[in-house]
């Protein structure tokens, strides 16, 4: 192993992570730089733990400008009462703070994608620091794990949770067990374009029973997505036997992303016009999106079609898009509930 590897982590917690009752403390990462010589990064973390139980790790702003998670997970951390939690469950709302607080995806600091790198580092960037001790001090006190996203201020998407397919069939029915409590309107097998470097392939590589979700997105959060958040949490809470009742069953959708055909790149710069909107059924071969030129008129749009049939899951917002940007995503739909 590299000597660097056993290098303790720099940050220091606030909360004991073996008391009880209600604890609302921080992550400090000392941070030096020009407006504070002996400066830190101070990362929200709550702490609510009664009695044995198993362990949740509920996270939000995984990516800095994703909302449904830091909304229903500040709630929720001051609302829950421990008289009511069986195990404990370990909140931290803003996992890249810094990117939450500039309200972007990725860090100012360093321009740090935090669900790109993992593991972490101890002696790395800020946001691999925040990645390490994840992996290596949170992970691992914990049963179940869901992380919050949604499409940020680029994509927006139906409102599901979703789990992966997983080499250990055991393990990938926990999960799908855990997103069909969660009782998103959908529900989703989801496809990464890229697993490296993320928070899920690692919780899911330590064998543990792993969430995600994709709550909406366009910068913002509405009053329904965050209901949905906040509910699933509920739900999943339930689920895992650290609140008591069984979760609250809502019709979902279950949708699949059979393969990579599901995603469409746009391989023009100019004005997105869609033709179908999100949860419209589109059939392959049909016109999803025009993408029009914008230095003049008089110029054709480049027409973007369905290279799948099924739900348009999710798409590119604004109304500008580039060569290379994430224009759409088809999913199939697997069954009703
Ligand atoms: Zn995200």
């Amino acid at each position: 192993m590299l000597k660097t590897a056993l290098r303790p982590s720099p940050i220091t917690p606030s909360v004991d992570f073996y008391g009880k009752g209600v604890q609302h403390g921080h992550l400090r990462l000392p941070y030096s730089r020009d407006d504070s010589a002996w400066g830190s990064v101070m990362i929200p973390i709550c702490v609510i733990a009664n009695g044995e139980g198993p362990t949740a790790l509920l996270t939000g702003a995984n990516h800095g400008d994703e909302y449904e998670g830091p909304a229903a997970l500040f709630e929720l951390a001051q609302t829950l009462d421990p008289a009511e939690v069986k195990g404990r469950i370990i909140i931290v709302p803003a996992l890249n703070y810094p990117a939450f607080r500039a309200g972007t995806r990725t860090s100012p600091i360093d321009r740090g994608n935090l669900n790109r790198s993992f593991p972490g580092r101890p002696d790395g960037t800020v946001t691999e620091k925040i990645a390490d001790y994840v992996t290596r001090h949170l992970i691992p006190l914990a049963d179940i794990v869901l992380d919050f996203h949604s499409g940020g201020r680029t994509l927006d998407f139906l409102p599901y949770a979703a789990a992966h397919e997983l080499p250990d069939k055991t393990q990938e029915s926990r999960c799908f067990d855990a997103v069909a409590a969660f009782a998103a309107p959908y529900s989703m097998k989801m496809l990464e374009i890229d697993a490296v470097g993320m928070l899920d392939t690692t919780v899911e590589e330590m064998g543990k029973v792993f969430v995600t979700t994709e709550l909406g997105g366009a910068g913002t959060a509405s009053a329904k997505s965050i209901d949905i958040a906040r509910r699933g949490t509920i739900n999943l809470l339930r689920h895992a036997g650290i609140l008591a009742g069984s979760p609250v069953a809502a019709p979902s959708r279950w949708l699949d992303m059979p393969s990579s055909d599901c995603f469409t790149f746009a391989e023009d710069d100019g004005l997105v016009a869609f033709v179908r909107d999100l949860g419209d059924a589109v059939t392959v071969g049909e016109t999803i999106a025009r993408v029009y030129p914008i230095g003049k008129t008089g110029l054709a749009p480049v027409d973007y079609r369905a290279s799948m049939s099924g739900l348009l899951a999710a798409r590119h917002v604004p109304g500008l898009i580039k060569a290379g940007d994430c224009l759409s995503v088809i999913a199939t739909v697997t069954e009703n509930t």
